[in-house]
């Protein structure tokens, strides 16, 4: 049991390896965020055992739930999924990133709720393809909901998160995520700490890291299919 999540770890550090290769003007490393929605603990567990210490969750019930039963203190939690605004508390206090941004009201609670912890991660979700069963926020919002963190005094602005469209060929998933990993130098350039374009998943991070993206998040890939 334990070799199956180690070796998958191995196995998509070598691919991620592989696909930077590809790339000549991105020398950052790919930070890989491993998706932990609907998998039990103790495969989580198993990962950490591994040495991986950054994990994503969606859903804030159930992330609050393992976060409470692992009890480690050198994890990094990033929540991923849809925010409801009356969740923004329990979200603040105990997760390390946020990636789903996408209103200005999220933003207003989540500062007020970190009040006295150190800042929490931002990251603005954005949708270019005006996906509307989707979060985020076109190019335009994606500035102004930029200025609104920045001036929070319990937020730090890191970047932003993408989840374009399911594309099955790679040039097409390619041409996806140059188009989102565009606006990214013009955020980081405004927001010297910004540093994060978290893209990619299990079916397409290899386009999205030769697109240029320093941050992945991978469910599947590492821990198998999901219960339903
Ligand atoms: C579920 C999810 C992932 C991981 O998806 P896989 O296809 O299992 O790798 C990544 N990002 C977000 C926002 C997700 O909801």
């Amino acid at each position: 049991m334990t070799t199956s999540i180690a070796s998958q770890l191995e196995l998509l550090q070598q691919e991620i390896a592989k696909s930077r290769e590809k790339r000549v003007n991105f020398p950052d490393n790919v930070r890989l965020i491993a998706v932990s929605k609907r998998q039990p603990l103790d495969k989580i567990e198993e990962a950490y055992q591994c040495g991986h210490r950054d994990f994503g969750e969606n859903f804030v019930q159930e992330g609050v739930e393992k976060i409470q039963k692992l009890d480690k203190s050198d994890i990094q939690w990033h929540m991923l999924g849809a925010i409801q605004s009356r969740k923004c508390k329990d979200i603040a206090t105990h997760f390390d990133w946020v990636q789903s941004v996408d209103r200005l009201k999220v933003i207003k609670k989540l500062d007020q709720a970190r009040e006295g912890s150190p800042p929490l991660n931002v990251c603005i979700q954005v949708n270019l393809f005006g996906e509307e069963q989707k979060a985020g926020v076109d190019s335009t919002s994606c500035f102004e909901l930029a200025e609104a963190i920045q001036e929070a005094e319990h937020l730090t602005l890191r970047g932003i998160m993408a989840l374009p469209p399911k594309q099955t060929e790679y040039e097409k998933q390619l041409a996806q995520f140059d188009k989102i990993a565009a606006l990214y130098p013009q955020l980081s350039d405004k927001y010297p700490q910004v540093d994060t374009l978290s893209m990619g998943m299990s079916g397409d991070f290899e386009a999205a890291i030769a697109a240029g993206s320093n941050m992945i998040r991978v469910g599947t890939a590492i821990f198998g299919s999901r219960d339903s």
